[in-house]
């Protein structure tokens, strides 16, 4: 499968609340593939489904950009099971072009998830790791990282968003 197109902030797509995946099937499979495609030539470190349009509890993260397929996870109704300690650091977004911000999240966190055999499995992450699940999982709830940012801050980027969506939009459709 190519690489799917990005929905960018303001697509309402990004702000619903994703339904759990109830049986993992080809179809399920083949969005993933398609998902680690797009995360690969974007390129980014994650990528939740919601991004590309599908609201189901769908994430893949790679922190090697698609240099270690070790490195590549791809998880089926993620949840965290603990979190711990707190990290401050600049965190960018595929659906927030040009916004970097310092996010406060969890130092280590534990996810239970389904892989696309089906099986559960567990996945402690730190540091690095441990932000990308984390951002990864709010935008299955329809939570991205502007809703961490202080309230002038985020209103700020927002109308910033909103201005550049409108210039860009020709070029889009
Ligand atoms: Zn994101």
């Amino acid at each position: 499968m190519a690489a799917l197109p990005i929905r960018v902030y303001p697509d309402p797509a990004l702000r619903k609340r994703c339904r759990p995946v109830g049986r993992v099937d080809a179809a399920l499979r083949e969005l993933a593939g398609g998902m680690v495609e797009t995360l690969h030539s974007a390129p980014g470190v994650g990528l939740a489904a919601p991004q590309v349009g599908e609201e189901v509890r769908l994430i893949v993260v790679d922190l090697s950009l698609g240099q270690d397929p070790g490195q590549l996870r791809v998880l089926v109704n993620p949840e965290p099971l603990s979190a711990e300690g707190e990290q401050m650091e600049e965190e960018g977004c595929l659906s927030l072009p040009g916004v970097h911000e310092k996010v406060r999240r969890s130092m280590r966190v534990r996810v239970r998830a389904l892989n696309l055999q089906g099986e559960e499995i567990l996945l402690d992450g730190e540091g690095p790791l441990a932000r990308v699940l984390e951002h990864e999982m709010d935008h299955l709830d329809g939570k991205l990282l502007l809703d961490h940012l202080t309230r002038a801050k985020r209103d700020l980027l927002k109308r910033r968003l909103k201005k550049r969506g409108r210039a860009a939009a020709p070029w889009f459709v």
